[in-house]
């Protein structure tokens, strides 16, 4: 799907590890929204890569969700757990950039300094120069890393505004295949968005970290970078974020409890892109969006109001 210059590509990449949560709802809704409001196309792509947590009754009760919000998508690209032949081309693509890496993760956790922005750490370069004896002398099957350039990226964010990061000092070289053969979140987005010929990604704020890593493996692939838009994160009115651990917050509870209409203008009003609360549809609030309007701080969501 390519845009032309009044239809741009945008995506929802849900994980169907379990009940859509209002986290997942607003992601989807912002990333419905800017397109719609602009006459473009959504693809909906299953993030199944860890088979053990996904499932195919989640990722239709994603869709029903999705239905019943009013959010519909133009494709359903195949989910990723289908893709790793073609994730083995990409791969190999990177041929003179990987090398193998046998770090424990235990090594990897007090070796490397951590990283700044979200909790992991930035990679040494422990395994980068290795000798083949050396590789030889490991007796298990390696995980696979990119060699990062010393080179800052910018994202221009649609919420966020100016991110930036040099993957060399922010992050390390990466792992893009695991030692079981499974290829990572970074490699299997990349190359499914770019595949899609998406224009625009619009996901929530805790990823933003992951952009640059993206828009590197997008530059070796050889796919255009899309737009970004990070949008912030949804808080309990007591701090909470909100996640799958909130029944509360989840899809069957608030399908019990209220219309998508009621939803949709708690959501709306939250975030910005309402000056009042008022039921409303995803078609309404298509005419009201605009990104200028979108807060780019936590919001707090009080659902007591719907109940
Ligand atoms: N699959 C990820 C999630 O459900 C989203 C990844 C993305 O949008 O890039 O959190």
């Amino acid at each position: 799907m390519k845009e032309t210059s009044q239809s741009p590509v945008g995506r929802f990449a849900p994980t169907p590890s379990g009940r859509m949560h209002l986290g997942n709802v607003f992601a989807a809704l912002i990333a419905w929204l800017s397109v719609k409001s602009r006459g473009g196309y959504l693809v909906l792509r299953m993030e199944d890569l860890d088979t053990q947590r996904t499932s195919a009754e989640f990722a239709e009760l994603l869709r029903s969700d999705l239905r019943w919000l009013g959010l519909d998508w133009d494709l359903e690209t195949d989910p990723q757990s289908q893709r790793s032949a073609v994730y083995d081309r990409y791969f190999e693509k990177l041929r003179d950039l990987v090398y193998p890496c046998y770090c424990t993760r235990s090594q990897l956790h007090n070796v490397n300094a951590p990283h700044l922005s979200d909790g992991t750490y930035v990679y040494a370069g422990t395994c980068r120069n290795l000798t083949e004896d050396q590789k030889a002398a490991f007796d298990r099957a390696p995980a696979w890393r990119v060699k990062v350039p010393d080179k800052l990226w910018t994202v221009e964010d649609l919420a966020q505004g100016t991110y930036t990061e040099n993957l060399a000092t922010d992050c390390g070289d990466f792992v893009v295949r695991r030692a079981d053969g499974v290829y990572v979140y970074q490699l299997a987005v990349t190359v499914d968005d770019g595949e899609a010929g998406v224009t625009e990604v619009v996901r929530g704020m805790d990823l933003l970290s992951s952009a640059p890593r993206q828009m590197y493996l997008q530059g070796l692939f050889g796919f255009q970078h899309p737009a970004y838009g990070h949008v912030p994160m949804l808080l309990a009115p007591d701090g909470r974020r909100l996640s799958k651990r909130d029944r509360d917050m989840d899809l069957d509870f608030l399908q019990a409890h209220t219309t998508p209409e009621a939803l949709l203008g708690l959501l709306g009003y939250a975030c910005g892109i309402l000056d009042k609360q008022a039921p409303i549809s995803a078609r309404e609030l298509a005419g009201e969006f605009n990104w200028n309007k979108l807060k780019n701080q936590d919001i707090y969501l009080d659902i007591s109001s719907l109940l």
